[in-house]
C-alpha cells in the first residue's frame, strides 16, 4: 500500500513538472512590438524603458513578434 502511494505522488510530481521555457526580452512591461532573444540586441538601443524578462510565450500573448535584428 505504502508503495502505491508513493507511486502516486512521484505520478503527481513528474506530471506537474514544466520543461525549461526560453526566456526573452522586452522593452517596458509588455513590449512595443518585438521580443528579444538578447539582452543586448541592437534593436534594445532605442529602448526608453526598462527591459522585462518574459517567458517566450508570455511575449507571444503580448502579440509580440520576433525582433528583425535576431538571426
Ligand atoms: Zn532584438
Amino acid at each position: 500500500m505504502k508503495y502505491s502511494l508513493l507511486l502516486i505522488v512521484l505520478f503527481v510530481f513528474l506530471s506537474s513538472f514544466q520543461p525549461l521555457e526560453s526566456k526573452v526580452y522586452i522593452c517596458g512591461p509588455t513590449g512595443a512590438k518585438k521580443y528579444h532573444y538578447k539582452e543586448n540586441c541592437r534593436g534594445l538601443t532605442a529602448c526608453r524603458h526598462q527591459l522585462t524578462k518574459v517567458s517566450l510565450s508570455q511575449a507571444q500573448g503580448y502579440g509580440l513578434t520576433l525582433c528583425g535584428w535576431e538571426d
